[in-house]
């Protein structure tokens, strides 16, 4: 089963991706995640878009389409696969399609976690505190939610004429949420 997370940062998406994890045995992609550890390994690519992440602005589609390429591709992984804050463009939902097809896999689920601004800033202010990330200030939270928002809006419309998206109300518990998406996953 392959599942997209869609939805704003503190959407919950990582939270709810790690409980989908555990229990569809899958694995997942977090492009937020692979391009930290591009920093952190103080790559080519890590230096080309340090500025890009510390500002809240979107890494370009070439990159980020060619960091997950040969992921999909990972014939141990098919159809196992929890996206996490990918696809972010149309672009990049056009590559994921094209992808997915050539190595003859679909979407089952998409799930798109709905919350205001307010929870937002909430919840990434709780999570400064808890993981230390240099992308979480105030500014920046607001930076990557008006992002978010604005690059977004096309891919939400894209996948909202999908029969397999769902819209979930992010602003509730997590173990909510939770509850909400099993009851797709599970019948
Ligand atoms: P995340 O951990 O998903 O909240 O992503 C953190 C940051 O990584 C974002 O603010 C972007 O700068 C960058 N990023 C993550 N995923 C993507 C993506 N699919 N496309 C472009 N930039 C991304």
């Amino acid at each position: 089963m392959n599942i997209i997370l869609f939805g704003p940062p503190g959407a919950g998406k990582g939270t709810q991706s790690k409980h989908l994890l555990n229990k569809l045995n899958s694995f997942q992609i977090s492009t937020g995640d692979i391009l930290r550890n591009e920093i952190k390994k103080g790559s080519d690519i890590g230096n080309q878009i340090i500025n890009n992440m510390n500002e809240g602005k979107f890494v370009s589609d070439e990159i980020v389409n060619s960091l997950i390429e040969k992921l999909i591709y990972d014939p141990q992984k098919k159809d196992k696969f929890i996206f996490d804050g990918y696809p972010r463009s149309l672009s990049q939902a056009k590559n994921l399609d094209l992808l997915l097809d050539n190595s003859n896999q679909k979407i089952d689920y998409i799930f798109f976690l709905n919350v205001n601004k307010d929870t937002i800033i909430k919840r990434i202010e709780k999570r400064k505190i808890l993981e230390n990330r240099s992308d979480d200030d105030l500014n920046t939270i607001l930076k990557r939610y008006d992002t978010y928002m604005e690059t977004t809006r096309p891919v939400l419309d894209f996948y909202s004429k999908n029969p397999n998206f769902k819209e979930i109300d992010g602003t509730l518990e997590i173990d909510e949420i939770t509850r909400k998406i099993d009851t797709f996953i599970d019948v």
